[in-house]
């Protein structure tokens, strides 16, 4: 089942096979939250100063593909280096200045990745969406 442990446990991974350097300065909380149809996540900085990266509800769903998952965990955790809502120093204008979360998820072994996530949103989300926010 897909709540929240699981995504704690998919973080940890991600998290040391794919930035082991990147050594973790806070406490950084992960939940499903939102049932959104453009938006697959995001990070925030909470009140007490942890940081809290938040994953789309409807993404606990079987038919949505693990990788899919995956990915928004690994580009939320590139936001958090790049010091978006991380203790980190900010490292540019914009989180997404000139694809730079794109291009370090690629120098990380993502790229393939990244061109199934682009299929699957233009050819298999809008079906998945529609028939999850009936019930
Ligand atoms: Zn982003």
């Amino acid at each position: 089942m897909r709540d929240d442990q699981w995504l704690l446990e998919k973080m940890n991974n991600i998290w040391s096979s794919l930035f082991p350097e990147v050594e973790r300065k806070n406490n950084v909380v992960i939940r499903f939250k939102g049932r959104w149809k453009n938006k697959f996540g995001h990070i925030k900085r909470l009140k007490n100063k942890d940081t809290e990266i938040v994953i789309n509800s409807l993404f606990k769903d079987l038919n949505v593909p693990a990788y899919i998952v995956n990915l928004t965990i690994a580009h939320e955790l590139v936001h958090y280096m790049h010091g978006f809502n991380s203790p980190y120093q900010q490292q540019f204008k914009h989180p997404h200045k000139g694809g730079v979360v794109n291009k370090e998820l690629k120098n990380r072994g993502y790229e393939d990745l990244l061109k199934l996530e682009r299929r699957w949103f233009k050819d298999e989300w809008l079906k998945i969406y529609l028939n999850l926010i009936k019930d």
